[in-house]
């Protein structure tokens, strides 16, 4: 790392002690921004990179609601909004137990430059809490979620601060906490949240819009070599929302998807995942993998272990942060693998990208291959400011010039800087000069 920014760096990692993720995310940047600094000494003289890791508001409060059983539950709830030189702050809330002020961060420092990428005038945030949804009622999610927007709503607002979901939020969250927001404030402000219901403001293509524009990135970086998804052996991590879209799209596009998984263990089915039975299970019956495994034939079902021990031509971690390790991506390599696309945010950790790297082996970061489902929630602000709906073939059009747009700047910025092929470099530098540029334009704000 540049000495300059290794000592900016070193200050940050001292302020916020205790925050690996967040730490992770900052290291993982600043790497990449040395050249930058030659050509650009207002960034330092402007303390860009100092203002860029201290968030402009972090909020954490207190999330009291009532179980099924009556008895008093606290959770804890975060808000950090990190960055808004390109417009209201705008990320995910995830709701898992891991949840702490480390991971909103690393999630919410992605997100600017992630959200740069895009060309959407958005800023960037995150949020959650560390409430685990797993194994409660619908009764209980209601009121967790009411409880969650109680306090959070008098920090948000369509052009303040614009939440969607992540791990754990998907649309029936969304919608509660869209009512709890309205009945609080008696207004029906629709680009207040996104990853809305269809017909109360919802986007067409908002819940496909992260698995496909993964797939869609990692297209591009196939055909940089001459090669397409057609015919490729794929591996996904996880089974949520980012993993079953990006498996529909993949397979969509010719590729045979052998494998998934969830925290509990992996599924293996040769003949490619049936996207169909894999969304019931999921996403109707909010059942577990290991159902698959008997509703299917020639299935197998490892509980634990680690999806990863499956070879693939191309991997698409879509589960969590530093899911696959350097030991993990080693194997996938001797194994034959082309091309990693991130859906999930930072699941490679430091020593599997360097892996990856070294081989030569097509690698789209999330901030750039998950940058998908950030950009149609801009869509989605766009017909609610509007009043208008798109259809799904205008607005998975707009998806595709979107992600090819991406793939195409952060390859022209690795080409600019001397390393052709380096996607993390072209979207770590592509992203920081767009907001750097702006927070000088705005002062010392
Ligand atoms: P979901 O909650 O819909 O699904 C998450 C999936 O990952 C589940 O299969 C879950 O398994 C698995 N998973 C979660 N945590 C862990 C863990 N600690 N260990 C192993 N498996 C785990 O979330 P999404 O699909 O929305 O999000 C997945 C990833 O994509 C996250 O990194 C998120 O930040 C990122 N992302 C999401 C976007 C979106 O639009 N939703 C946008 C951009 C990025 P189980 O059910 O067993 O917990």
């Amino acid at each position: 790392m540049d000495a300059r920014l290794e000592a900016i760096r070193d200050t940050v990692l001292a302020r916020n002690p205790g925050e690996d993720e967040f730490h992770q995310a900052v290291t993982e940047v600043f790497e990449s921004l040395g050249p930058v600094h030659d050509r650009h000494p207002e960034f330092l003289e402007g303390a860009v990179l100092e203002r860029l890791c201290e968030p402009e508001r972090q909020i954490i409060f207190r999330v009291p609601w009532a179980d099924d059983s009556g008895r008093f539950q606290i959770n804890r709830g975060f808000r950090v909004e990190f960055n808004s030189a390109l417009g209201p702050y705008k990320g995910g809330l995830r709701f898992h137990p891991s949840v702490n002020l480390g991971i909103v961060k690393f999630l919410g420092f992605e997100q600017i430059f992630k959200n740069a990428l895009t060309g959407m005038p958005i800023g960037g945030g995150k949020g959650g809490s560390d409430f685990d949804p797993r194994g409660r009622s619908d009764a209980e999610i209601m009121r967790f979620c009411q409880a969650f927007m109680t306090e959070l709503y008098r920090h948000i607002g369509e052009y303040t601060d614009v939440p969607a979901g992540d791990i754990g939020v998907g649309g029936r969250e969304i919608g509660y906490l869209f009512g709890q927001y309205k009945r609080i404030t008696n207004r029906y402000e629709s680009g207040v949240l996104t990853g809305k219901g269809i017909s109360w403001g919802g986007s067409l293509v908002r819940p496909e819009a992260t698995g496909f524009g993964t797939v869609i990135f990692a297209e591009e970086m196939l055909k940089t070599r001459g090669l397409s998804f057609d015919g490729q052996r794929v591996v996904v991590s996880g089974s949520g929302n980012v993993a079953i879209n990006a498996i529909a799209k993949a397979q969509a596009l010719g590729a045979t998807v052998v494998a998934c998984s969830d925290s509990s263990g992996y599924i293996v089915d040769e003949a490619g995942i049936d996207v169909g039975l894999l969304r019931q299970i999921k996403e109707v019956e909010r059942g577990r993998l290991k159902d698959y495994e008997a509703r299917r034939p020639n299935v197998t079902y490892v509980d634990g272990g680690s999806v990863w021990d499956v070879d693939a031509t191309v991997a698409l971690p879509c589960a969590t942060q530093n899911e696959l390790d350097g030991g993990a991506a080693a194997r996938l390599v001797r194994n034959g693998l082309l091309a990693v696309g991130e859906g999930a945010n930072m699941p490679s950790t430091r020593d599997a990208v360097a892996v990856f790297q070294d081989a030569g082996i097509l690698f789209g970061p999330g901030k750039a291959a998950n940058a998908g489902g950030v950009a149609t929630s801009a869509l989605e602000m766009q017909q609610n400011a509007s009043r208008d709906s798109w259809s799904f073939a205008h607005t998975e059009g707009r998806l595709t010039e979107i992600m090819v747009g991406i793939h195409d700047r952060c390859a022209a910025t690795a080409d600019e800087y001397g390393d052709p092929g380096n996607y993390v470099l072209g979207a770590n530098i592509g992203g920081f000069v767009k907001v750097a540029d702006a927070m000088l334009a705005q002062g010392l704000i």
